[in-house]
């Protein structure tokens, strides 16, 4: 069953229960009312009779004979019917429209009489009529002699009660219908855009295209904010299934260049380069950088990797100097011409991880080395300072130009193409930058064209509370 009918059902329902509710309880109230006005009625009309029974006999005289004189009731009688009975329960004096009947006297009755208690009853005359009796005691002399029965039909006030429960009827089953066809429409209303990101989501997973957006009516009601969320996945979706690509894309382009190199290698020793030592060497030579720098690369890959599914860093207090002089000294071995110096080197501790901080020191020294051309110089400073320990790398080499910077930290991104060869695959930085940021620090980068540039890296400085 669709939420639509569902809801429309529960509406419609719930109105049809308060409808009935409300219905039974004003015709209750009603009908009490009525029968109390007819009571009240009854009542006046009995203690007129009393009344004037009261003014037409003589207390005396009532006294001395021990009786009465009865009063002409039928004058009372037009549309009540009046009984006068003796405290034994005989009746006394009838009025004429009860003709050859009488009011019945039940045993509650007639110990009303006995009693001298004023109460009312609705009695059956048959065919569905009902009538509506009220029974008074008569005092004379100070005396119960007896009672009086006045009673009514009820048939005015059950004809006024009919049209008053179809009257609800017919209003409450209209409302229902109003309000069940006043549901579907509003409950189509508000389920149309869950039908709109349902038709989105459908065309997506057939076509595949993670462009689409899903139209945002109402963006502030609750189904507004539920579309610009699966909006929002969807572009990170977008994003992440892009770089996927791109990753794929990449690390193929990436593998096939080493794979090529070595492929005409082998080919060059089987033609015969094998027999001469120099060629053979070469080739060997050629192909062993190759494989070692897939094998770095696919170590990085590999490491980017457990990066995405979450590598939790260990720990422990890091002496920043003692690792930036293990750095220097193992950076130290990679001649390029280039010479390496210290700089500035306070002494600062770092709550770190020693391994992932020296690969990220080692990424950026081996960075500033390769692209620093022949007799340039690169140099390392470490400065301690408020809360915070800063790893700088200076070099004097080709620079980066202002556009690149922004894209240096990407996955396979290259500032310069064509220098592509001596560099790596472009993962250094990603990884040198997840390091920092696991550390809760940040790189920045300065550069000059032609200049050169400095890479800092700021880390939080370990205090002694940690
Ligand atoms: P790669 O393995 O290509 O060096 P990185 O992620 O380490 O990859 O660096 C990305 C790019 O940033 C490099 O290709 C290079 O163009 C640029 N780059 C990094 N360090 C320097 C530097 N010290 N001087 C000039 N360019 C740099």
């Amino acid at each position: 069953m669709s939420i639509r009918t569902r809801l429309t059902l529960w509406y419609t329902g719930l109105l049809g229960i308060s409808l009935f509710i409300f219905s039974l309880l004003l015709y209750s109230l009603l009908s009490g009312i009525l029968l109390s006005v007819v009571d009240d009625r009854l009542a006046t009309q009995a203690q007129n009779v009393i009344n004037l029974m009261q003014t037409e006999n003589d207390p005396l005289t009532v006294m001395l004979s021990g009786k009465a004189k009865l009063p002409p009731i039928d004058v009372f009688a037009s549309q009540y019917y009046i009984q006068i009975v003796q405290m034994d329960g005989q009746l006394v004096q009838v009025s004429e429209n009860l003709r050859d009947t009488h009011l019945p006297l039940s045993a509650e009755v007639k110990d009303d009489i006995a009693n001298g208690r004023i109460r009312s009853y609705t009695i059956s005359a048959g065919q569905g009529a009902r009538l509506r009796e009220l029974t008074m005691p008569i005092l004379l002399v100070g005396r119960r002699v007896g009672a009086i029965q006045v009673a009514q039909s009820l048939t005015p006030l059950d004809d006024s009660l009919n049209v008053i429960s179809r009257a609800l009827l017919i209003g409450s089953v209209s409302s229902l219908l109003l309000a069940a066809v006043g549901g579907v429409v509003l409950a189509r209303a508000a389920l149309r855009p869950i039908q709109a990101i349902t038709r989105t989501a459908r065309r997506i997973t057939q076509t595949q295209d993670l462009s689409q957006r899903i139209p945002v009516a109402v963006p502030n009601d609750e189904l507004g904010r539920l579309t610009s969320t699966i909006n929002d996945m969807l572009a990170r979706l977008a994003v992440l299934f892009q770089t996927q690509q791109r990753l794929v894309a990449d690390v193929s382009h990436e593998l096939r260049t080493p794979l090529t190199t070595i492929q005409g290698n082998l080919d060059l020793l089987r033609r015969g380069a094998a027999d001469d030592p120099a060629l053979r060497a070469d080739a060997l030579r050629a192909i062993g950088d190759e494989a070692a720098r897939m094998q770095r690369m696919i170590n990085d890959l590999l490491l980017l990797a457990q990066l995405d599914a979450g590598l939790q860093i260990h720990r422990q207090p890091v002496e920043m100097d003692t690792l930036l002089l293990d750095v220097y000294r193992q950076a130290q071995v990679i001649d390029r011409g280039v010479t390496l110096r210290l700089g500035a080197e306070d002494q600062a501790l770092v709550l770190g991880d020693r391994d992932r901080l020296r690969q990220l020191l080692l990424n950026l020294v081996d960075n500033a080395l390769k692209y620093t051309p022949a007799g340039g110089q690169v140099t390392l400073t470490l400065r301690r300072g408020e809360g915070w320990v800063q790893v700088a790398v200076t070099d004097t080499g080709v620079g980066i130009t202002p556009e690149d910077v922004p894209h240096l930290f990407e996955r396979f991104y290259r500032a310069d193409r064509s220098r592509a060869r001596q560099s790596g695959a472009g993962l250094g930085l990603s990884i040198a930058q997840w390091v920092a940021q696991a550390h809760g620090g940040r790189i920045e980068v300065e550069s000059q064209v032609g200049q050169g540039s400095t890479f800092t890296v700021w880390l939080p400085q370990m205090t002694g509370s940690e």
